[in-house]
């Protein structure tokens, strides 16, 4: 095995258990090691670090599997390594018996470049990073050994693999299609999921407990739901008997799957749902122009910023969102807004919202902090896990 030598210093990160080594960080590579291999790592003076996977494309030179300096990273590590991730979702009474929840989320399970996301008895995995891949075997195994899932399916088609010099892989790794659409249900709603085609692994699992929290709030309100998607949030907004749910995407696809799930739902009163294919930035505008008022409006944008790089522009596009939803609130109206962008952190998200407010000429008041749910934990050693973060407003 090949030994990563770390720079005087930069072996602080590791002990404090922050799973990343930069290229800055690294000295050298002692012997020879393919991208994905397993590393021993070591700080500058020698001393045992852990185990890392080797990335030598990108920028995150090497991962951690393990800080056991000792530990073996074989068939049998992810074995165990899935098996708790498994098991630390079942100890949880609000998962234990969801139909589509997120059974690995990556750094913050110990296993960095893994995502798996369970709809029913379909596996849907994703492996982002070299060391991941190279372990595609073990893991799908060691899945399916956790879970007695019928099938899994690879969907690891995403952007970040280029950054590792790896092609998109998707397909089957055990079973074979299921016949006919896969459909969860989650908070009494069902919801088809396109694992194929769909955005992520087919569905946003992460806002499941905000979903829910918009079926608590939108008894008689005028709902608008922006960045729909599949219309999860517009769906549980009609299950708690709001009066109208306006729901808005840019894409004609996952309006069109909206639609289907609004039909698997005949408890729902489809005359209270309205649709509209547009850009939201322009639409809101739009909308204001025409004079709607709305009770609630809610705004899950996707990733504005990958990194810390893009914040700036980012930083304006979230802020252009958020004055345009707060104005066209009632008084006393709810804002439900988020940002999953990596490179926005909590503090600089509310400080963003907090600027749209005072240019709206309103009054916010957060009366709670949204989080992901509790099948995307943080690992409080990888602040880097938290990547969604909302607030819940009353808009005077
Ligand atoms: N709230 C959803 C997930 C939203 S994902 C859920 O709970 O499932 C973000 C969505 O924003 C995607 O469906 C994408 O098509 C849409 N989108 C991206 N840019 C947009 C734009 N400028 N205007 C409207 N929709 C946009």
């Amino acid at each position: 095995m090949a030994t990563l030598i770390l720079h005087p210093g930069k072996e602080k990160s590791v002990l404090r258990r922050h799973p990343w080594l930069f290229s800055g960080a690294v000295a050298r590579l002692d012997g020879r090691a393919r991208p994905g291999d397993t590393v021993d790592v070591v700080s500058h003076e020698g001393r045992p670090l852990g185990r890392a996977a080797w990335s030598p494309a990108s920028q995150i030179r090497a991962r951690m599997w393990s800080f056991a300096a000792d530990e073996t990273i074989d068939h049998a590590f992810f074995k165990r390594r899935v098996a708790a991730s498994v098991a630390r979702r079942a100890a949880l009474p609000e998962l234990a018996g969801q139909q589509g929840l997120r059974l690995i989320h990556a750094e913050s399970d110990g296993l960095p470049g893994v995502i798996a996301d369970r709809y029913g008895d379909t596996v849907v995995v994703q492996l982002t990073t070299a060391g991941a891949d190279k372990w595609r075997a073990a893991i799908a195994d060691s899945l399916q050994k956790a879970t007695g899932c019928a099938r899994i399916y690879e969907r690891s088609d995403v952007e970040v693999r280029s950054l590792e010099g790896l092609e998109s892989v998707t397909g089957w790794l055990h079973g074979a299609a299921p016949e006919g659409d896969i459909v969860i249900d989650e908070s009494g709603v069902r919801m088809a999921v396109d694992i194929v085609g769909g955005h992520k692994t087919g569905f946003y699992l992460d806002q499941r407990e905000n979903r829910r929290r918009v079926a608590q709030l939108a008894r008689d309100r005028r709902v608008l739901n922006c960045f729909c998607y599949t219309a999860g949030f517009s769906l549980q907004a009609l299950a708690g008997g709001a009066r109208e749910v306006v729901s808005m995407d840019s894409s004609g696809p996952a309006l069109a799957t909206a639609q289907r799930n609004l039909a698997l739902n005949p408890q729902l009163e489809a005359a209270r749902a309205l649709w509209r294919e547009a850009d939201v930035f322009a639409e809101l505008r739009n909308l204001r122009a025409a004079g709607e008022r709305y009770d609630l409006v809610i705004l899950d944008p996707p990733k504005f910023a990958n990194t810390a790089a893009h914040a700036d522009r980012a930083a304006r596009a979230y802020k252009d969102i958020n004055l345009h939803a707060m104005q066209l609130l009632a008084p006393g109206g709810l804002l439900m807004t988020y940002s999953c962008s990596g490179g926005v952190d909590a503090e600089l998200f509310r400080k963003i919202v907090a600027g749209a407010a005072l240019d709206a000429g309103r009054t916010a008041r957060v009366v709670q902090h949204l989080h992901g749910a509790a099948d995307h934990p943080v690992d409080l050693a990888f602040p880097e896990g938290e990547y969604l973060k909302g607030l819940l407003l009353q808009v005077d």
